[in-house]
């Protein structure tokens, strides 16, 4: 069963610095600062109200949470205690940085609930990082990621294509780097350009230039099959949408789209509907089954795979939603001709 999961942002509670991409009061819209027991409990109560009997887990994202003091970090924990005892707290999740942990801090979080910890990893190039603010190494990373496994935890790893020095090359690198770390799921986060960020002002003097749209969309389908392919979920690509991120002049440059994993997935379908369609003579109808779900990526945002692949002379008639279909895998129908094929093979 789904955990629902009830969100406390912190932002930046516990950083040492800002690094040079983020502004987490911009991008969640909150300034997050550490809630008292009373917050705690009303927010986990009334997420409760809600969640069909799904087990409720609570996250602190948006900070440095294992950098946090000591005592704040009891203070958000403590409260969580009782709600855990009697069953209203299945589990907790916390972010933090790969220069912020250690065995015995883990123990301590394990003990206190914490199940699953991500790591904003971002690069696993040192120069990369370097030139992020980031103010870790790719080694420290290596030996954060090993301690949260060892302490039985879940591991969840952060990755941020188009950092200042990064390239499409060493942003698959890091991300192969990372899956040798054995996490259990990933984030994917192509770097926008935030106002009030060191980023913003290296773009205006035009020191960095962002990843376009299109060219993070392809960056981020070769990613995201290298994950699946090694069994790897990944459970969000880009940013999460929210009314303060959608502000003017929150993201000032840089691959935002409020739908950026579909029109990742979308050309997923498109490279594999051009696969299972080569060779067919032009302009043959041609009938695509799919699994339910994924008759909108087959699509494309605006019919843009359908006219991706009238203008390559295949002439779609029709997409349907096949229950036999699973959920990675397409069907393409031409007169006598069926062929099959999987998105992440
Ligand atoms: S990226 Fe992480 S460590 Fe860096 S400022 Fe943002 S929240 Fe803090």
């Amino acid at each position: 069963m789904r955990p629902t999961t009830v969100p406390f942002f912190i932002s930046h509670q516990g950083c040492p610095h800002q690094c040079v991409f983020c502004n987490q009061v911009r991008i969640a819209g909150t300034v997050g600062g550490i809630p008292d027991g009373e917050a705690l409990r009303a927010k986990v109560g009334a997420y409760r109200e809600t969640s069909g009997g799904n087990p409720v887990e609570v996250a602190f994202f948006g900070g440095s949470f294992t950098a946090i003091p000591s005592d704040d970090q009891e203070r958000l924990l403590g409260p969580l205690q009782p709600l855990r005892e009697r069953g209203e707290v299945s589990r907790i999740r916390i972010s933090t940085r790969p220069d912020a942990i250690d065995s015995e801090h883990l123990a301590w979080l394990r003990g206190m609930g914490v199940a699953t910890v991500e790591i904003g990893i971002q690069s696993m190039d040192d120069a990369v990082l370097d030139r992020s603010g980031r103010g870790h190494t790719a080694a420290q990373v290596v030996t954060a990621c090993r301690l949260v496994k060892e302490a039985g935890m879940t591991l969840g790893a952060q990755l941020m294509p188009g950092l200042p020095g990064d390239t499409p090359a060493l942003s698959m690198a890091s991300l192969h780097e990372v899956l040798s770390l054995y996490p259990d799921f990933l984030r994917i986060y192509p770097t926008l350009v935030i106002a009030e960020t060191r980023l913003a002002e290296l773009y205006r003097t035009g020191e960095y230039v962002p990843l376009s749209l299109a060219g993070a969309v392809t960056l981020c389908k070769t990613l995201l099959r290298a994950a699946l392919v090694a069994g790897v979920p990944v459970i969000r690509i880009g940013l999460q949408p929210t009314a303060e991120l959608d502000c003017d002049g929150s993201v000032l440059a840089g691959p935002y789209h409020p739908a950026f994993r579909q029109l990742v997935e979308g050309e997923l379908c498109l490279d594999l509907c051009r696969k299972l369609t080569t060779g067919l003579p032009r302009g043959t109808g041609v009938t695509i089954f799919c699994a339910p779900p994924r008759v909108s990526d087959v699509a494309g945002q605006r019919r843009h795979n359908l006219e991706a692949l009238r203008r390559d002379g295949v002439h779609v008639t029709s997409i349907i939603a096949d229950p036999e279909c699973s959920h990675h895998e397409l069907r393409v129908e031409a007169g006598s001709v069926s062929r099959r094929g999987n998105l992440f093979t």
